[in-house]
């Protein structure tokens, strides 16, 4: 049987029904004696007659009717049998009626039967009964009858007999007489074939049936010549038991530039493409192409016509449009608005668009040079759908030419010259651009000395710069002003230990310019007053002092404080003022690891000149981006420009002068934190976890006492790298959050990645250091359960209603309890409760440097002993001297350090200062070397 699950289709080609037959043996067909076997010689004669038509045959006959216990046989030759399975044995015979045979009672037989037997080859002319299988017993439909007139007529009987399947390569046929009289007019063996057909395009070689009444033979089709096969559909054809074809499945199509006629493919014609073999048929080439070759796919261009890449081609050939016209300006200062109407001739296109081309020309003699990156354009310099544009920040008092031109798909396809429409315009006065680099250069208690840059456009000759401060912390903010000609000032008459706000702006003939960015400035305290390390237990608070001291010192490497891009009125600006714009030559870009929200994030090497080539991630911004996406896309870098934290990651550079446009970062070899662990999960020991975690909460102390609040902690954000250094990264402003998946509208307005967000965040959009707390203690749990989803399964709506009515998240699996203890603290609902990131850094650090308070005890998670140094540190006061000391602290490397800075005794030691103990370079190793211990 056929494996085939369609059923029949109704489509039969019974025109092939007729030719369906092989023929193996007609006994008819042949002249001469036929020879076959008969046993014993008295019973089957061959006799030469005539058939019903008068044809002379031979036949072969019996009639031993009057004799008991006939056994005659007849065999035929060997027959081949070819490829056939089932075979067709059609018998003609005529058979005496008993009765019209006087006498014969008892003896007279009207049947016979008919045996096969198969073989590889001839076996030579015995007989043996045993060796022959049975077909049937053959009986007559017609015997003699009494015909009207009183004559008898011979009837002829036909009956057809079906043998197999056959396997030998042969068989023969033998006929047993048991006493009838017969003769066996005809034999005829045949069997059935599905001939050669071409259906859908396809070629069916000839095919045998198969063995069984109810089997197709399922054959496959070969396409004729310039045909293929549809895809996923090759003919196919199912051959019946019958001969006939039945099922077609499948077909083939002609090639692109043939079209089918009758069962053949035909070349398309000179003139005419077909493009596709989908297509059914050929097309005549569309306007302004043509072909002069058949069998073509598509027409050729005429000259001066062209085909976008994106074209099909099917559409016609198009040219770059002519120029716009009736250009007019308007000027305003140093801005330009520029306003056109549109070509009079498209090129046949509707994707035209406008491009502008500034060039700033000296009077005398005129030369023009390209106006530079400072010109602002609004809304673009190009793929301007519109036709008007704005040009901004253009110098004042300067000769200026502005070419627009018009162009669509193809335009960049044409070698022919550049139609647009151009202007001269001389632009007027305007006051100076922002002073925006501002740099602190002398802090005392009661002045601040500031020098600046010119700005980049000063539109004029500037004669004086008005520095405008005021105390950051008055209520009623007063301000006051001082001038100066140059580009720096020190302001005198201030407070100590006060923190102050300054803004600049420049002075020209047009007037005041708008004021720069804010900095913030903290005079110094009034006097360095000496600390004194009194505690009996003195070492502890020595080395806690030296450890505030040292993190202030890492904290603070100046009074910075973040500025958020947004206060910049140009964002251009923004990035230019915090990131290093990177020659795009210093970039190699060797693989995509990931896809970022504006485009793809790749790795590869960042070689600036003068230094080593380093690995990189650069995140991409893809083609076709509007002027929102630019500026979001790089309000990233210019966030990640003002950090400097070995745990916040670094950014290298941007590349905004090219495309595509491209932030550089240090690569994290390891991927993201959550990701990371789960691919680890179980791998790390409680020490290394605890020192991420440390890392994580060092990058967002720094980050706090920069005043920025990143509102997506999590550890998705968080990046690793080979050494499982973790750096927090995915800066922005509140696209970031929007960018989450984890994020989710709430009640309140905005998108919230609810399982990380404090509380008073989701409900009133609080967001502030606490709350980076909070989410800190979710990381922390990620981190302890190899990245497990906080509250599992449970909906947003759940985890909001659980964490209301008190409900926090259990310890993890081998979770220390003092680290429990610490997430529980960052998920205090009163956000004045919970650490600051300092605090969470001097616990992590206690543990770290106790590994016992880190062993998890079995049972119920408890608060650990507080404070977690005493418990290691040897007492102070029980040594004599600096070296025994410092033996006992295993830190006796140092003992040099502290004789050749003079602390000779324990009393020197615990009456150092603050400064002197941890900024000093003896004291700051020192520290350093007891933090890592
Ligand atoms: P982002 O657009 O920042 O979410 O980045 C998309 C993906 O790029 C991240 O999930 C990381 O797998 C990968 N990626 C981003 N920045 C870096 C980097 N500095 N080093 C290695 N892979 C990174």
């Amino acid at each position: 049987m056929c494996g085939l699950s369609v059923k029949p289709s109704p489509v039969r080609f019974n025109h092939l029904l007729l030719l369906s037959l092989v023929i193996l043996l007609d006994s008819k067909a042949q002249q001469t004696e036929l020879e076959w076997i008969s046993y014993p010689p008295n019973g089957w004669e061959e006799i030469s007659g005539l058939d019903e038509n008068y044809t002379p045959i031979r036949t072969y006959q019996v009639c031993q009717v009057m004799e008991p216990n006939q056994n005659n046989w007849l065999r035929t030759n060997w027959i081949e049998k070819g490829n056939a399975q089932r075979i067709f044995v059609e018998l003609k015979f005529t058979l005496r009626d008993c009765n019209s045979l006087p006498g014969v009672v008892g003896t007279c037989k009207e049947t016979f039967n008919l045996y096969y037997q198969e073989t590889d080859s001839e076996v030579g002319r015995s007989l043996r009964e045993n060796q022959y299988v049975k077909i049937d017993t053959i009986a007559a439909d017609e015997s003699f009858t009494q015909g009207d007139l009183g004559e008898r007529k011979m009837k002829l009987n036909t009956e057809v007999r079906i043998i197999g399947p056959l396997s030998r390569r042969g068989f023969y046929l033998a006929f047993q007489d048991v006493g009838a009289c017969i003769a066996l007019v005809s034999v005829k063996v045949y069997y059935k074939k599905c001939w050669s057909i071409i259906e859908n395009l396809a070629t069916f070689p000839d095919t045998v049936t198969g063995s069984e009444f109810s089997s197709l033979v399922e054959v496959e089709g070969m396409c004729v010549s310039d045909a293929e096969e549809e895809a996923e559909n090759s003919p196919k054809m199912h051959c019946s038991a019958e001969g006939e074809w039945l099922v077609p499945i499948g077909k083939c199509i002609c090639k692109a530039g043939f079209h089918q006629k009758g069962d053949a493919c035909e070349p398309c014609g000179r003139g005419f493409y077909k493009s596709s073999s989908q297509d059914l048929q050929c097309s005549r080439c569309p306007a302004h192409s043509f072909n002069d070759r058949e069998g073509s796919w598509r027409c050729d261009c005429e000259d001066g016509y062209y085909r976008a890449l994106s074209d099909p081609p099917s559409v016609a050939c198009t040219r770059p449009p002519s120029a716009p016209q009736n250009l007019v300006y308007n000027i305003n200062q140093t801005t330009v608005s520029l306003e056109w109407s549109p070509p009079a001739d498209t090129g046949g296109r509707n994707d035209v668009t406008y491009r502008v081309i500034c060039r700033r020309c000296s009077w005398e003699p005129e030369e023009c040079v390209p106006c530079g990156p400072n010109v602002g354009y609004s809304p673009a310099q190009s793929g301007l759908v519109d036709t008007y544009v704005t040009i901004l920040d253009l110098l004042a008092h300067a000769n200026y030419t502005f070419e627009v031109e018009a162009v669509n798909g193809v335009s960049d396809l044409s070698r022919t010259q550049r139609l647009f429409a151009a202007v001269s315009i001389a632009t007027g006065q305007a006051a100076p651009s922002q002073v925006s680099e501002v740099i602190k250069e002398k802090v005392q208690q009661r002045s601040i000395q500031l020098s600046w840059q010119e700005p980049h456009q000063p539109n004029g000759v500037i004669t004086e710069y008005e520095i405008k401060y005021y105390e950051k912390d008055q209520k009623d903010r007063i301000y006051s002003t001082v001038r100066s000609k140059s580009t720096s000032a020190t302001v005198n008459n201030l407070k100590p230990s006060t923190a102050y706000v300054f803004q600049i702006r420049a002075f020209t003939e047009a007037g005041y310019g708008t004021y720069g960015p804010r900095l913030e400035i903290t005079t110094k305290e009034e006097a360095t007053g000496r600390m004194y390390i009194k505690n009996a237990r003195v070492h502890i608070c020595f080395i806690q002092y030296c450890l505030v001291v040292y993190a202030l010192a890492v904290k603070f490497p100046g009074t910075k404080t973040y500025i958020d891009p947004e206060t910049y009125e140009d964002p251009n600006r923004a990035v230019h003022q915090f990131a290093k714009e990177l020659d795009a030559s210093c970039i190699k870009i060797e693989r995509v690891i990931g896809a970022g929200e504006f485009g793809e994030v790749c790795s590869g090497r960042l070689k600036l000149p003068g230094k080593r080539d380093v690995s990189v991630a650069i995140k991409t911004l893809k083609v076709g981006y509007t002027e929102k996406q630019r500026r979001d896309f790089l309000c990233e870098a210019s966030i990640m420009g003002q950090f400097d934290h070995p745990n916040v990651v670094h950014l290298e550079g941007v590349v905004t002068r090219g495309k595509p446009v491209m932030i550089v970062i240090e690569y994290m070899e390891n991927g993201s934190l959550d990701g990371f662990l789960r691919k680890h999960d179980g791998q790390f020991t409680v020490i290394q976890l605890v020192g991420m975690l440390r890392g994580i909460a060092a990058g967002m102390r720094y980050l706090s006492d920069m005043g920025y609040v990143h509102r997506d902690l999590a550890a998705r954000n968080i990046l690793v790298n080979s050494n499982l250094v973790c750096k927090v990264s995915d800066f922005g402003l509140s696209r970031v959050i929007d960018d989450d998946p984890e994020a989710v509208y709430t009640t309140t307005g905005g998108k919230i990645p609810v399982r990380w967000t404090a509380p008073e965040a989701i409900q009133y959009r609080k967001f502030t250091s606490a709350s980076d707390v909070w989410s800190y203690g979710i990381v922390m749990w990620e981190v302890m359960s190899y990245g497990e989803r906080p509250y599992w399964d449970m909906s947003n709506q759940d985890v909001i209603k659980a964490i209301e009515e008190g409900y926090r998240l259990p310890a993890p699996m081998d979770c220390p309890p003092g680290l429990h203890q610490l997430m529980l603290d960052c998920w205090q609902k009163d956000r004045a409760e919970r650490p600051k990131f300092d605090q969470i850094v001097g616990i992590l650090d206690k543990m770290i440097r106790n590994p016992n308070t880190l062993k998890t005890p079995v049972g119920t998670c408890t608060r650990p002993i507080s404070p977690l140094l005493d418990q290691s540190t040897p007492d102070f006061t029980a040594f004599c001297t600096v070296g025994e000391w410092l033996e006992a602290i295993k830190m006796e490397r140092y003992r040099d350090n502290f004789t050749a800075a003079g602390y000779s005794s324990l009393e020197s030691v615990a009456r150092m200062s603050i400064e002197q103990a941890c900024i000093s370079s003896l004291m700051y190793n020192f520290t350093v070397s007891l933090l890592l211990s």
